[in-house]
């Protein structure tokens, strides 16, 4: 692969960074992934809003201008023959000596892009449906910003895994905050699209925010409120959303069945119409 790295383009086994790195000794550094379908950028400016969104809540400095982020967004995709999967972008508040105060501003950050094939839309998860876990949400409390502090989603996923099951659902007083890497939504006995409303607690999903948009645009009704597992058990349909996932069923939650234990009707309409508008407006 050839990566983007501070203003280079290298092979991938070319890029060096530094052990002071503060993304590597501090985890203080944000990402952003953004799915590419028929070599476009799927949902670029939510993922690029984002990334600003995110930086101004660290006063990370993003080293590049709104211009130039997706001329490097395309560049790569074009460098790496990429048809099918996703950019991920890192940019770290840079190398420093080890201290917890933050470096002087003007400390280069270190901004990087890779890319990664995936054949998103052939996902077969999409068809059989998942199976998830709950475990406690362990994680800092602002999961609203984008940052690569990602050690307890990875152990609440080699957890789901122990347990034989697909993903795990992170619950805190009670409600389900989102799922490790994938927003968390319900279906009510009443065809009400049930997700978690926006707050420090969770990351506002790009993926979400269409998703919604699309249901209330479908006549669905949209309740943005957080709900129990119990309820979420019981409910008419369970699924998540991502950038690369788009909407994927959940069909069974700590081992209970959500309806016929199959991926429901709503879920794939969704998935279909996401798929569809938002694959259409790629650029
Ligand atoms: N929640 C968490 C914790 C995530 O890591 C992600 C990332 O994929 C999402 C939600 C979904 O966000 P998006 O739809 O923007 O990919």
């Amino acid at each position: 692969r050839t990566i983007y790295l501070n203003g280079s383009w290298m092979p991938e086994g070319e890029a060096k960074i530094s052990p002071f790195d503060r993304g590597f000794l501090m985890s203080d550094g944000i990402y952003e992934v953004t799915c590419v379908l028929d070599g476009k950028l799927v949902e670029y400016e939510g993922h690029a809003a984002r990334l600003q969104r995110s930086a101004r809540a660290l006063d990370l400095n993003l080293p590049v201008d709104e211009a130039e982020l997706l001329v490097l967004h395309r560049e790569i995709v074009a460098r790496n023959g990429l048809e099918q999967g996703m950019i991920y972008l890192q940019l770290t508040r840079g190398a420093a000596d080890r201290d917890f105060i933050f470096p002087p501003m003007d400390t280069p950050s270190t901004l990087f892009m890779f890319t990664q094939a995936k054949d998103v839309l052939g996902n077969p998860a999409a068809e059989a449906g998942i199976s998830v876990v709950t475990v406690p949400d362990l994680r800092w409390g602002r999961r609203d910003i984008k940052t690569v502090q990602l050690l307890y989603p990875s152990m609440a996923k080699m957890e789901a895994k122990a347990k034989g099951a697909d993903d795990a659902w992170m619950v805190e007083d009670g409600v389900v905050t989102e799922a490790s890497s994938a927003t968390a939504h319900i279906v009510s006995a009443d065809d009400r699209l049930i997700t978690r409303d926006l707050s420090h607690a969770l990351l506002p999903g790009i993926t979400r925010a269409s998703v919604l948009e699309l249901a209330a645009a479908h006549g669905i009704t949209v309740e943005e409120r957080a709900f129990t597992v119990e309820e979420a058990q019981a409910a008419r349909e369970a699924f998540i959303t991502s950038a690369t996932n788009f909407v994927i069923p959940v069909t069974s939650i700590d081992g209970a069945r959500i309806a016929d234990g199959k991926p429901g009707p709503l879920t794939q309409v969704l998935r279909a119409l996401y798929v569809d508008t938002r694959r259409a407006a790629a650029i």
